[in-house]
């Protein structure tokens, strides 16, 4: 969470600049929303809304940081501190909303307007972590700590806000601060291109089929939704597969057509490397050039070096360990896996080895041969509406909260759905959105953003407002949607996000994020009790009969869980390698060929050619796009935490045991960024994690 104090706080001047007190025809920004629990009027803000809130939000944050410096009394905790970390309320306001719509609900007018604010807001940020003066103040009551008297937050809040502008270049001499400014206005609007390049590239392929038997294999449902798809781009009576994942996994799953799995694959890993105008090839060299040169600029001798020191992890020695020390297994389980692909193909009398293409449906073949379990026979039972209800009821099995649906209200897209949040006592703890499905609109993947994160006003608590955002499978026509098993699990997943907004309990905007690679401790929990047997006889019923999941397909479920374990460690480690190994370069040569760097960092540690990197340089946005460099290893680091904290649950025999629940709800996801990660999570489990559990869940030991 750095440089939060940039867009986040609350304005002292903003009475005087809201010029909007005529209702509804002004901006919505500059107005108090008087919508139900203040969320954005997302139903009356236009386009033109967006630039001018940017504006006078930039302009307003650039005014309270110069009443911080003008002022003639000595530099406090409250007149500095305190008042930077609420500066910027404008800003943060609009910035919430916009960059929350930029992501699932763009246009090409957005896009154009993210493009023209990025240089703006990356100015902005730099007059700020780079104004002299305030550093000074800033450093005055950092270095006078001791005698504040400061609470435990708020001597958290002056660390941060101090390291913050460390970090952000404060201690630089005045011509390398400029260079700075030079190189952080490069990065951003480079990772930005690399989105929109990613974007443009997803949506650009399509797979028209217009012979019935190119079908053979394909599930009903996702035939369905490749008719309306077809339509909808004008091609009645074909059938339509595009990039996005509801669409392409599930093809390469099923299509018993060879030639046309080949076809959607090398599409879907080619993305961006397609020599056009948007190839992100240069877009990644230029990338990553620029964020060596930042480092060394700062004083690190790579990039990663820069980025780590603010993790838990520290160091990229640490990473690596890690990532090895599950590498050597994860690849040995690959194997088998391979030969087991192999041996249903010879089974079927094909006369060649696998390949990249005939991995997930030799797989399922596989599977299904060992466990009898076919993919399609879960759906029925994952109804959408089911297994967020379940999510539902983990979430009040654990913590006695509880969901309720909200009507008229505004939704950030009409096919959101609201929901109040509320805790066991009744008290109000948020708003939670669910937009579920695809659009071309819609950026890929699933995730959870917030239009308003949980503060304090005037000593009152400041409810977030949350947001799940999904690609998941769009239902038929005239039915429900219905989940994959994996689909189920990123529910799941995002709802834990979810949950950690929703409970954190913080005064500081500053101290309110938790470091990368501990973010998905919260989240990846909440995995664990997806397919608990207990939890599935709750909410896994069948759409039409409303049968409960039988105990002979949960059991399926429970012993073929493990089974794949070898292809999705091996492909998510290797996207993890990828993104450490571009980022600890001490050097980048002027014609780096980044996909020739990508095989050969791959090929050297023995990586099977059938299993391409999760995400490839040219579409791996987490890296690239920014948000996780050197940081996709995250994932996996916080596994090791929520492998070892679930089975804090699991060595109680309850796995809603209240007393556990109750110390993961107050040293975990309540206390925001107050205490060192390390230090939350030695003060719920009592002890430091260990990787054993995470091996065995995964099935590497
Ligand atoms: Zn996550």
């Amino acid at each position: 969470m750095k440089k939060a104090f940039i867009v986040a706080g609350l304005a002292v001047m903003l009475g005087a600049c809201n010029s909007s007190e005529t209702g509804k025809v002004g901006n919505p920004f500059l107005a108090e929303y008087t919508t139900p629990f203040e969320v954005p009027p997302f139903d009356q803000i236009t386009l033109e809304d967006y630039k001018p809130a940017f504006l006078q939000g930039m302009e307003e944050q650039k005014k309270e940081i110069e009443a911080i410096v003008n002022q003639s009394e000595e530099p406090n905790f409250e007149n500095t501190i305190l008042a930077l970390d609420q500066s910027g309320r404008l800003l943060s306001k609009v910035s919430s909303v916009f960059f929350g719509q930029n992501s699932a609900n763009t246009s090409d007018e957005m896009q154009a307007l993210s493009r023209e604010l990025s240089p703006l807001l990356s100015k902005h940020g730099d007059d700020i972590s780079l104004n002299p003066a305030l550093f000074a103040r800033v450093k005055k009551v950092y270095e006078n700590q001791d005698k504040l008297n400061l609470n435990k937050e708020q001597k958290k809040l002056l660390e941060e806000t101090y390291k913050d502008f460390v970090r952000g270049g404060a201690n630089l001499p005045a011509d390398k601060q400029e260079q700075l400014r030079k190189l952080n206005s490069e990065i951003s609007m480079l990772q930005l291109t690399f989105g929109q390049n990613m974007l443009k590239e997803t949506n650009a392929f399509q797979l028209v089929i217009e012979k019935k038997e190119d079908l053979s294999g394909l599930p009903e449902s996702l035939i369905a939704n490749a008719a309306i798809a077809a339509k909808e781009a004008g091609m009645e009576g074909k059938w339509l597969f595009t990039l996005h994942n509801p669409s392409v996994m599930p093809f390469l799953q099923y299509a018993d057509n060879r030639a046309l799995r080949e076809k959607i694959f090398k599409g879907y890993i080619n993305r961006g490397n397609n020599g056009n105008d948007a190839d992100n090839n240069k877009v990644v060299r230029d990338l990553i050039t620029k964020r060596l040169e930042k480092a060394k600029l700062m004083g690190y001798e790579d990039y990663a070096s820069f980025v780590l020191e603010d993790r838990m992890a520290k160091t990229s020695k640490n990473v690596y360990d890690l990532l090895d020390e599950v590498w050597t297994p994860a690849l040995a389980k690959a194997k088998e896996e391979l030969a087991d692909i192999n041996a249903e193909i010879k089974k079927e009398g094909g006369n060649f080895e696998a390949e990249g293409w005939d991995w997930r449906y030799y797989f399922e073949k596989a599977k299904k041969a060992k466990f009898d379990l076919d993919e399609n026979q879960l759906r029925p039972y994952l109804k959408l509406d089911n297994v967020r209800d379940g999510a539902f009821y983990v979430a009040n099995k654990l913590y006695g909260i509880t969901f309720t649906p909200i009507a008229n209200i505004p939704l950030p897209h009409p096919e959101a759905q609201a929901f109040e949040c509320k805790d066991k006592d009744g008290t109000h703890l948020g708003v939670i959105y669910f937009d579920f499905f695809p659009r071309a609109s819609k950026r890929g993947g699933a995730w959870c953003g917030g239009y308003r994160s949980q503060t304090y006003k005037d000593g009152k608590r400041v409810a977030p407002v949350v947001t799940i955002v999904c690609n998941f499978t769009q239902p038929a026509e005239g039915q429900p949607a219905l989940l994959s098993a994996d689909e189920a699990e990123t529910l799941f997943h995002e709802f834990g996000h979810g949950l950690h907004s929703l409970f954190r309990d913080v005064h500081y905007y500053g101290i309110s994020g938790v470091p990368r690679d501990f973010v998905e401790l919260p989240s990846q929990i909440m995995e664990h009790w997806v397919f608990e047997p207990e939890v599935l006889k709750v909410y896994a019923k069948h759409y039409q009969t409303g049968e409960v999941m039988p105990t002979e397909l949960i059991d399926k479920l429970d012993k073929s869980g493990k089974y794949g374990q070898g292809f999705a460690t091996t492909e998510y480690l290797a996207a993890s390698l990828l993104d450490m190994d571009f980022h600890v370069l001490k050097e980048i040569p002027a014609d780096l060929d980044v996909m020739k760097f990508e095989q050969e960092t791959l090929g050297k540690r023995g990586l099977l050619r059938q299993i391409p990197s999760r995400y490839r340089t040219t579409y791996f946005n987490h890296t690239m796009g920014g948000g996780y460099t050197a940081g996709y290893y995250s994932y996996i680091w916080a596994e090791v935490l929520d492998s070892d904290a679930y089975e804090a649950f699991q060595e109680t025999g309850d796995i809603f045991h209240q007393e556990v629940a109750s110390k993961f709800r107050t040293y975990v996801l309540t206390p925001g960024g107050i205490d060192d990660a390390m230090d939350m999570y030695k003060n719920f489990r009592g002890k430091e994690p260990n990787t054993e559990p995470l091996l065995k869940n995964r099935g590497l030991k």
